[in-house]
């Protein structure tokens, strides 16, 4: 089949890159003309596990290809994937200016029947708008489907290749039976594609990442009891977690859920129950238990040294919002980078991917980057681990003593024993444990 799919972000680019793989052509457009010139070069502009490879593999076979112009990717498709950005508006709902403005591209360029996607995670409601925005620029005949993306940063080719599932929304066979062809090669498990209503599929993305959300806020709850009653969040986790009504992913505490997905998802939500004349009142407290939780390791940093952090220097491990990606949209980093330097505090940060987006983006040069993690430590009164990264997972602590000033570690995300540290000769603050 031919596929167009409209923005190369995480999720555009990915599911370009998996269509083609799996046969079609597919020409991916952007408006970002920095973003088509480094891609038709071959460079890949976010950090995903996998893609490069892949991206490369199908651009060398002629089957995937890059540009800005609609006119190019348009004419002779048979389904468009819109998958362009859904930030928060200023009143928490999503701004679905750029879908809207997709869909009136498409639309300007279709030559026959196209069946338009809408990949972009979408308040319901949104195909209706999409289908009337295109119907007022052709005259050709289409179908708009829901079909939302499930897919995790740092894992995105693996979920996109082996969904566990693929919602497709429809009110017309013949655009499901197109979805239907175009996801048979990655359900040969047996795993579902699920059809239904529009409304139900656009809103079945949202209640995943709502759920998902409000696993994580709950648990940095019961963290923020254990750290008062003398308990131990991961015990509890392992007691809780074996339960299978409950299962056992999603329940870390942490700083906080960040990215592009969650927190805007979560508003989003919020905003369409408000609309709809409803109080969601267990969402509106996920949101204000995470914004309180990005800021606990400050508060734990500050309490530790007296409530005086002037001239004190930190290093920060970690930077995305969560490892295998360069993502730092939303990332709890920021927070308590920025609480530190307000308070008058310097710091030196190392990432493995996420320190030119964090330069470029979010932090500008008010911190140092170092080039290696025990870089970042020289000199440091502690040490801060925001992000799980696997290499920062099992250092040498005798060598990371020897670089700091002081011996204070505060673990974001709970992935040191505290025995073991306590042992070394450190003092080590966890989120609940
Ligand atoms: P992104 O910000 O990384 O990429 C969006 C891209 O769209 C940008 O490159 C931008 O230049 C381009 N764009 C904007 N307007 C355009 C237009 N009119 N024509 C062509 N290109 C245009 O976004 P993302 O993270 O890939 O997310 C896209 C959508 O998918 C969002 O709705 C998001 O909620 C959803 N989603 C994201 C994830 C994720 O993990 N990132 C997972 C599932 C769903």
């Amino acid at each position: 089949m031919r596929i167009a799919v409209i923005g190369t972000g995480y999720v555009g680019l990915v599911a370009g890159t998996c269509f083609a793989e799996s046969g079609n052509t597919v020409t991916c457009v952007d408006i970002d003309e920095d973003k088509i010139r480094r891609l038709r070069e071959g460079q890949v502009p976010i950090y995903e596990p996998g893609l490069e490879e892949l991206l490369k593999r199908n651009v060398a076979d002629d089957r995937l290809h890059f540009t800005t112009k609609y006119e190019e990717a348009i004419p002779g498709a048979d389904a468009v994937f819109i998958a362009v950005g859904t930030p928060p508006d200023e009143d928490g709902s999503a701004d679905l200016q750029y879908v809207l403005a997709a869909a009136q591209m498409v639309a300007e360029n279709m030559d026959g029947y196209t069946v338009i996607v809408d990949k972009s995670t979408v308040p319901v409601g949104t195909a209706r708008k999409v289908k009337d925005r295109a119907s007022q620029h052709t005259s050709h005949p289409f179908d708009v489907v829901s079909n939302p993306e499930f897919l995790k940063e740092g894992a995105a080719i693996d979920d996109f290749l082996k969904p566990d599932r693929v919602v497709i929304g429809s009110e017309s066979q013949k655009a499901a039976e197109v979805m239907d062809e175009l996801y048979a090669p990655f359900v040969r498990t047996g795993n579902p594609i699920i059809h239904m209503d529009i409304e139900s599929a656009e809103l079945t993305k949202y209640a995943a990442n709502a759920m998902l959300a409000t696993r994580i806020s709950f648990m940095n709850e019961i963290a923020n009891i254990c750290n008062r009653v003398g308990a131990n969040v991961d015990k509890v986790r392992k007691g809780i977690g074996s339960d299978a009504r409950i299962g056992s992913r999603f329940l870390f505490a942490g700083l906080g859920y960040g990215g592009s997905c969650f927190p805007k998802d979560v508003k989003a939500v919020v905003r369409t129950a408000q609309d709809a004349d409803y109080d969601f009142k267990i969402l509106k407290a996920v949101e204000d238990v995470n914004e309180r939780q990005k800021r606990m390791l400050y508060e734990m940093v500050d309490e530790h040294f007296g409530g005086d952090l002037a001239g004190k220097k930190f290093a920060v491990w970690g930077l995305a919002f969560k490892p295998n990606t360069d993502d730092m949209r939303e990332a709890p980093a920021v927070v308590v980078i920025k609480a530190l330097l307000e308070a008058g505090a310097t710091v030196t940060a190392y990432d493995p991917e996420a320190m030119e987006e964090a330069q470029h983006r979010h932090l500008g040069d008010t911190v140092t980057y170092a080039k290696t993690p025990m870089d970042a430590l020289d000199g440091s009164d502690a040490l801060i681990l925001v992000t799980e990264w696997n290499e920062f997972r099992r250092p040498d602590f005798d060598a990371v003593k020897e670089r700091m000033a002081g011996t204070v570690i505060f673990d974001g995300r709970n992935i040191y024993s505290r025995k073991r540290l306590e042992e070394s000769g450190f003092t080590y603050y966890g989120i609940g444990t």
